[in-house]
């Protein structure tokens, strides 16, 4: 689900306009702000935001840490394989992954 970046919105409210569900995106005190109940996470505002202000929630501090660092890897292969995870989130997580190879016995 997406967030605002209060600082980069000018509250121009193109995103009320884009966002199809009623309600999901509002105004208030001249920010935008998702109602996370009710947004499908369509990304339409995201789109249509001019100064980039609606974020992935990847990018959000309060949702630090979550899937951070995460990686799964598999190895592949004879002896040893060696794994490459991905982690996601902000502070660019790098998860590393752990090989488990089939040493062929
Ligand atoms: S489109 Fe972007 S700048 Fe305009 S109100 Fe929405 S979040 Fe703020
Ligand atoms: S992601 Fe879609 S549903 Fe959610 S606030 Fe943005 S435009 Fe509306």
């Amino acid at each position: 689900m997406p967030w605002v970046k209060e600082d980069q919105c000018k509250g121009c409210g193109i995103c009320v306009n884009v966002c199809p569900v009623n309600g999901a995106i509002k105004m208030v005190n001249g920010k935008a702000q998702i109602n996370n109940a009710i947004c499908t996470r369509c990304g339409k505002c995201m789109e249509a935001c001019p100064t980039n202000a609606i974020r992935p929630n990847s990018e959000n501090p309060a949702m630090r840490g979550v899937g951070r660092g995460g990686g799964s890897g598999m190895g592949r292969g004879m002896g040893n394989g060696t794994g490459r995870g991905q982690g996601r989130g902000m502070g660019g997580g790098q998860g590393r992954g752990m090989g488990r190879g089939r040493s062929g016995f």
